[in-house]
Order: C-alpha cells, then sequence, then structure tokens
C-alpha cells in the first residue's frame, strides 16, 4: 500500500491508466463519500443499498478511485460485470463512435448491424454446435424472464423448477424463480405461479451425496411432485452466484441434462454470472460439457454497458410469434458497440486465460489459508470466481457474523469484497481479469488479515 500526503484533486482519468495500487488518504468512508451517502439517504429510496459507503470517482485494471482520492483494490467487477477491466480502451472507443452515429431507433423499430452481430457471436460461442437463435434485453431479471417464456411457448407447458440457493433477479417471475427470501423477496409478493423448487447439489453439505446421486434426488422430487407433462423447463445457474458459490459435484448438471432430453423439458442455463470468460472458459456449462437448450448471459458481456441475452436452439428460440419478444431499449446501439468491444478484447488479450490463472492464485492463496484456518469451511469456486464459506469450526454452522466482519475490515483496508450466500457465510472474489497478480495477492492478504485479527479479538 502507498500512502500519500494529499488526495488527487483534478478529474482522474479512469481505465487502466490508472495507478495500479491500494492507497488511502482517508479513513474509509472519507469525507466527501460520507457527505454524498447523506444526499444518498436523503434523494435515494431506502430499499437501494450500498456494499461499500465509497463514491466512485474513477476505476481501470484493478482499482476503484473514490470521490476522496482512495484507491481501493477491487475484488468485486461491479458484481461480475468488469471483467475487461472497468473503461477497458476498447469498449470505449467502440461506446464513443457509436455515440456520434446514432444513440437509439429500437431494434424492432429499425434495425441495426450491431444487434445481428453480436446475436452471430453469441450464436457461435455459446455450446452447441446446432443452429441458434438470439435475443437481447437489457438486465439478467428480463433475459431470464424471456428465456421462461420462450420456454413457455415452445413446450405449451407451464412449470418452471429452479433450484435450493437459486439468485435469478427482482423482478416479479425472478423473485419466484429466486430461493432465498432475506433481502429479495421479503414483503414483495404475491409471486407468479407455477414455479417449483428442487434440491441442488451442494458438496460441502450433502452429506456425501455425489452428482448423479443429488441429480436422482431432484428429478424424483420433480416426477412425482409436478410431473414431466406439466414442466416447461429447469433453470440452473451451472455454479451459483449469489446462493453462494456452490458448486454442484462433477455428474450433477450432466444427469440433469440427460433427463430434460429424454422428457421434453426445456434446459436453461442462467450464465449470468457465471459467463463470459469468468470460470476460466467461455461458460461454466463448458466443463462438464454440458450443452443447454437454452443459455442466459448478462453481466460480463458488455464492459460494464447493460445488455443481456437469450440464446439458444433455433426451434426453441423460433416459437415465439412477431412481436412477442423485445422492449424499447433491448439490445441498444451502445451496449451492442460495448459488446462487441468486450468480445474483441475476450478473443484477442488473453483475458480466459487471465480468469483460469487468477483462479489458480485464489484457489492457491485461499487454500493455504483455510489449512491453518478452520473458520474456513470450504474454499471453492472456477477461474475468477472463488469463494470462501465461514463457519463455526467446532459444529460446521453457518458464520454470518465472522463473515461480515471480514468484509467489513476489508473495506475499511481497502479492499472492495463481496459476500453472498443462503446464510451470508460467503466470501466472494470476482476479480476484474485485468487486475495483476501483485494487487490480487494484496488483496487476499488483507482478508487473511481480517480474518487473524478477528480471532485474536475474539480470544482477547
Ligand atoms: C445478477 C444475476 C441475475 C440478475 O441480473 P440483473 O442484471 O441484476 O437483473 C440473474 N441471474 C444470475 C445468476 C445473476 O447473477
Amino acid at each position: 500500500m502507498t500512502l500519500v500526503e494529499s488526495a488527487p484533486t483534478s478529474a482522474v482519468t479512469g481505465g487502466p491508466s490508472l495507478p495500479q495500487e491500494r492507497r488511502l488518504v482517508t479513513a474509509i468512508p472519507g469525507p466527501k463519500s460520507i457527505e454524498l451517502m447523506s444526499r444518498k439517504t436523503e434523494a435515494v429510496a431506502a430499499g437501494v443499498g450500498a456494499t461499500i459507503p465509497i463514491f466512485t470517482a474513477a476505476a481501470g485494471g484493478g482499482v476503484v478511485v473514490d470521490v476522496d482520492g482512495n484507491s481501493l483494490i477491487d475484488l468485486g467487477s461491479g458484481i461480475a460485470v468488469t471483467g475487461v477491466g472497468n473503461s477497458n480502451p476498447r469498449v470505449v472507443v467502440a461506446v464513443a463512435e457509436q455515440l456520434e452515429r446514432f444513440t437509439h431507433t429500437c431494434f424492432t423499430v429499425a434495425p441495426y448491424d450491431s444487434y445481428v452481430e453480436v446475436a452471430e457471436a453469441l450464436n457461435r460461442l455459446t455450446p452447441g454446435d446446432f443452429t441458434k437463435r438470439s435475443a437481447l434485453f437489457n438486465s439478467g431479471a428480463e433475459a431470464v424472464e424471456n428465456a421462461v417464456k420462450i420456454a413457455r411457448h415452445y413446450t405449451r407447458k407451464q412449470a418452471v423448477v429452479a433450484f435450493d440457493h437459486a439468485y435469478h433477479g427482482r423482478t416479479n417471475l425472478t423473485m419466484g424463480l429466486t430461493a432465498k427470501n432475506q433481502p429479495y423477496k421479503n414483503g414483495f409478493g404475491p409471486f407468479a405461479p407455477e414455479i417449483y423448487r428442487a434440491p441442488l447439489s451442494y458438496p460441502f453439505r450433502d452429506g456425501g451425496l455425489d452428482g448423479v446421486e443429488a441429480a436422482e434426488r431432484a428429478i424424483l422430487q420433480i416426477e412425482k411432485q409436478i410431473g414431466v407433462e406439466n414442466l416447461a423447463a429447469l433453470i440452473i445457474e451451472p455454479i451459483q452466484g449469489e446462493g453462494g458459490f456452490i458448486v454442484p459435484a462433477d455428474g450433477f448438471l450432466p444427469t440433469l441434462l440427460a433427463w430434460t432430453r429424454a422428457n421434453g423439458v426445456v434446459f436453461i442455463a442462467d450464465e449470468v454470472q457465471t459467463g463470459f470468460g469468468r470460470t476460466g472458459q467461455w461458460f461454466a456449462s463448458d466443463a462438464e460439457g454440458v450443452v443447454p437448450d437454452i443459455i442466459v448471459t448478462a453481466k460480463g458481456i458488455a464492459g460494464g454497458l447493460p445488455l443481456s441475452a437469450v440464446t439458444g436452439r433455433a426451434e426453441i428460440m423460433d416459437a415465439a410469434q412477431v412481436g412477442g419478444l423485445g422492449g424499447t431499449y433491448a439490445g441498444s446501439p451502445i451496449a451492442c458497440a460495448a459488446a462487441l468491444a468486450t468480445i474483441d478484447a475476450y478473443e484477442n488479450d488473453g483475458l480466459i486465460e487471465r480468469a483460469a490463472a487468477i483462479g489458480e492464485v485464489l484457489l492457491g492463496r485461499l487454500g493455504e489459508l483455510a489449512a491453518s484456518d478452520p473458520r474456513i469451511g470450504d474454499v471453492r469456486g472456477r477461474g475468477a470466481m472463488v469463494a470462501i464459506e465461514l463457519v463455526d469450526p467446532a459444529t460446521g454452522a453457518p458464520d454470518a457474523a465472522l463473515t461480515g466482519r471480514v468484509a467489513g475490515a476489508a473495506h475499511k483496508a481497502g479492499v472492495i469484497v463481496l459476500t453472498c450466500g443462503t446464510y451470508g457465510n460467503v466470501i466472494r472474489f470476482l476479480p476484474p481479469l485485468t487486475i495483476g497478480d501483485d494487487l490480487l495477492l494484496e488483496g487476499l492478504g488483507v482478508i487473511a488479515d481480517a480474518l487473524a485479527a478477528d480471532a485474536g479479538a475474539v480470544a482477547a
């Protein structure tokens, strides 16, 4: 960490030109952030939270610089969005060019080629070598809703299965699909009908059930409680995001997939968080050769601009009537320009390999930490998507309080880190793929120090 005397006062430029360092010039939050936070409280609805109480001035590479001039290590990527880094130069140029040409026509009124080019790229990059189609939207939740619409229309069935610990969004249909009540669902019902929940494979808490056995347990429950003749689709995150970075045991996903194929059920992979290089492959489904019928992408696909997509088998995707899919801003030309530049960056700047290398650093360092700290019950994940689950070493019970204290201490020490999990006891690491190893290891060192200090404080 560098300590400097005073905060830079001139406007800072974001992107990779930012000094790649952790630098604290005030307490976190500093006076300007505190001032803005009180304006937020006065102006913004209370339900819109903030993980870390700083306000952003610039970001790039592996850092976020706040309005007080503090430079924080970014281990969250704005929730797995800025895989290519904030203000990635390719994205900045492409968006600026598009802004000068036109900002909006509505694709379903007067189409433009960049939307088609994004669809072509998604059809090419997603698993499966059959004919595909894509449709673009704005948010992950909106794309998930459309995937369900499409699957229902194609199958002429209504029931949808989601899994324990699932997170699919905050709109009405996706709240129904999401498992966790607080904070996502509490008080917001009633939820959409014909949504059912099945048990997941959660190796750390499954008592030795293997992936195939866990899938058979889910399938039996689905067949007995819903019936395949009513089931339109099964939706699953290949590695769960908000639910706790749960990696199902090997065989779980392929067994479910084979069962959906045999029973006329559409398999929807929600790769909103895992997609786009995050796990060291283009998609998390690729790890076990899972080829979903429909794949949903968002977060990482457009370098920080709002864009999402539904990609799938042509016969499924083409089932809906003309005019049944779309939206005023869906597939905005600005977001499409950003997506094409983002895909360029993934394909030409070695970022997917970088995600795999980041995974080795994360799993290596966190594994070392876990070996000497029984409060770390589990280290799991793939590529630049890794988490630790914190527990009471005596009972294995989730320790959400410790998790909150460690994340809070990391924030104060200049590291942006996110928590997750049904039990609130998981710290997840989602660095931008443009972060350097030094900064990444420094960030993990801060987590290690926070864990050690907490143990000392509790012992004292
Ligand atoms: C974030 C997320 C969503 C929702 O995306 P939004 O853009 O926030 O609507 C859906 N599914 C998964 C797996 C996610 O991580």
